[in-house]
């Protein structure tokens, strides 16, 4: 609360305060905003009104900041290339023929992505497995690397075993992950279509 003393002050700073007023944009009413930008009045409701407003907008704006959300981006078009990439393999796992089956393909990590996030976008890493495999067996993971050594070799399979280094995914190489896994999924159905 203002004193009087300090409101007499504060007359005497803002000699024509009538030209400062503004209309509450939440309320309709007139009262001299706190700052020029200031589109509320001081009411309690129309303070809390104006902050649920800001907050919605700083979640929007979020959403686009947070490495999170690029990570879902990437992997969706990620996983999309690998499955398309591999769209005439059976499952690494189990030979699950999907020709014959009703069996959905998933892209599945020989080593998962949570414990080694430097191989999540690694293509020698993902793999089309089948849905039993990928949700119920846990990757199925011993058959997946005895496949996986017959399909790029065992120098190529101990490398992604010895790949231990920590990494944090930038927005800007999540981003790039999108682009490309765009660009691949364009050259590989233009090849299997000629
Ligand atoms: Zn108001
Ligand atoms: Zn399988």
């Amino acid at each position: 609360m203002l004193t009087k003393k300090k409101q007499l002050t504060k007359n005497k700073d803002q000699p024509k305060p009538t030209k400062r007023y503004r209309k509450c944009k939440y309320c309709g009413e007139k009262s001299v905003p706190y700052g020029a930008m200031q589109p509320f009045c001081f009411k309690n409701k129309c303070i809390k009104a104006h902050n649920q407003k800001t907050i919605k907008a700083q979640i929007k704006q979020l959403n686009e900041k947070d490495t999170r959300y690029w990570i879902r981006i990437a992997t969706k078009w990620f996983n999309q290339y690998i499955r398309h990439r591999d769209k005439d393999l059976n499952c690494i796992s189990c030979d699950y023929d999907f020709k014959k089956g009703s069996r959905q393909g998933h892209a599945g990590h020989f080593r998962p992505a949570g414990n080694h996030s430097i191989l999540r976008f690694n293509e020698l890493n993902v793999w089309k497995q089948c849905s039993i495999c990928n949700n119920h067996k846990s990757g199925n993971v011993g058959a997946y690397e005895r496949a996986l050594r017959g399909r790029i070799g065992d120098d190529e399979v101990d490398t992604l075993l010895n790949n231990n280094t920590p990494k944090k995914w930038t927005i800007e190489e999540l981003q790039s992950i999108v682009e490309e896994s765009k660009l691949k999924l364009e050259e590989n159905f233009t090849q299997k279509q000629k």
